[in-house]
């Protein structure tokens, strides 16, 4: 298992460690536009390996060469929000980025899977689908994990709980449009709202649709990376490990939830074939109209790029 970074920053350099550590990958290579940069991090994870037990070979490069027959390319290349940016803001510049980074992995690896982090993800992953030209199973964004992580803390938090006992899910784009499933959320088996009132629930909601702005604002420089690569990396295990994990998923539909090729964070099935299925389930209709509304942003987002592809 060979995995490739592309991003040496904040969350390409945390994932990047983390894969390492865990070893479910025999080489994890770093590449970036900063010359150095790849070398020196990926030089100083791989001499940590003597302290935190692990073999797993860390390679730093500016040469997509060394990216060559990559089992799964990590892309989390481009410029993070700062202050007072929108993730749509940073649209035309990333997706210039997210181009040519494509381009030049697809010449070296001839069928990866794609995990999809630089913002806004969900329009990111469609360029990447687009460029790549690999059957959407194997161009995949990571948004909904982030989502429901920061979703499931701010419950543990609330109710003094472990957060290994919650199970939830946040569907829909990555950012205001995130649609987190309330009917869906459960606290070993007992659903949430039998545990907390609708105004608190309606509060944390509202607390995740912010939780990325939240990191940013006490930042004030870049964006949060920590829980952004734990996401990560646990989508890129389950694939790595064939795990058949329950994730929610940026993917492309084509018909679920009454959506037509658009990327969509929805819940899904995360395996060798990257995603193996696309689960459907029933949603109230303010949810529903709500997965919508965030599938229209996307689309419109989407077609303001027709011009990247000339
Ligand atoms: P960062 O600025 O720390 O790192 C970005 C890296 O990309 C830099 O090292 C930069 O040199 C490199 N880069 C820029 N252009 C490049 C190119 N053409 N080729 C190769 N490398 C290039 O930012 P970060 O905090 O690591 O965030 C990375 C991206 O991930 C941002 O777009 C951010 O918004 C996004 N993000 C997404 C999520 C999510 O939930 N999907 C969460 C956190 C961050």
């Amino acid at each position: 298992m060979k995995i490739t970074v592309i991003g040496a920053g904040n969350v390409g350099a945390t994932a990047a460690l983390k894969i390492a550590e865990k070893q479910f990958a025999n080489e994890v290579v770093l590449i970036d536009v900063v010359e150095g940069i790849p070398q020196g991090k990926a030089l100083d994870m791989y001499e940590s390996g003597a302290v935190s037990l692990f073999d797993t070979r860390v390679i730093g490069s500016n040469d997509y060469k060394d990216s060559a027959d990559s089992d799964i390319i990590l892309i989390t290349a481009g410029l993070a929000r700062k202050p007072g940016m929108t993730r749509e803001d940073l649209l035309m510049k990333n997706a210039a980025i997210i181009k040519e980074v494509t381009s030049q992995v697809m010449k070296y690896s001839t069928n990866p899977i794609i995990v999809m982090v630089s913002n806004p993800v969900d329009i990111m992953t469609y360029v990447a689908h687009r460029v790549s030209g690999l059957p959407k199973e194997r161009v995949i964004g990571m948004g909904g994990v982030l989502d429901t992580a920061r979703y499931k803390n701010f419950i543990a938090e609330t109710l003094n709980i472990s957060m290994q006992d919650i199970s939830a899910l946040v569907l829909g784009g990555h950012g205001d449009a995130m649609v987190p499933v309330v009917n869906y959320t459960n606290v070993a088996g007992i659903p949430l709202t039998e545990l907390l009132p609708l105004d608190i629930i309606d509060g944390l909601v509202e607390r995740t649709r912010n939780g990325g702005i939240e990191i940013v604002n006490y930042l004030k420089s870049g964006s949060a990376y920590y829980a952004p690569a734990a996401s990560t990396v646990e989508m890129i295990e389950a694939i790595a490990r064939d795990r058949k994990r329950i994730l929610p998923c940026t993917t492309l539909l084509d018909g679920q939830y009454g959506i037509n090729n658009v990327f969509c964070g929805v819940p899904v099935k995360l395996g060798k074939n990257g995603i193996e299925q696309v689960l459907e389930i029933n949603l109230s209709a303010p949810e529903r109209s709500a997965l919508q509304r965030s599938a229209d942003i996307v689309e419109k987002n989407c077609k303001m790029l027709e011009s990247l592809f000339a």
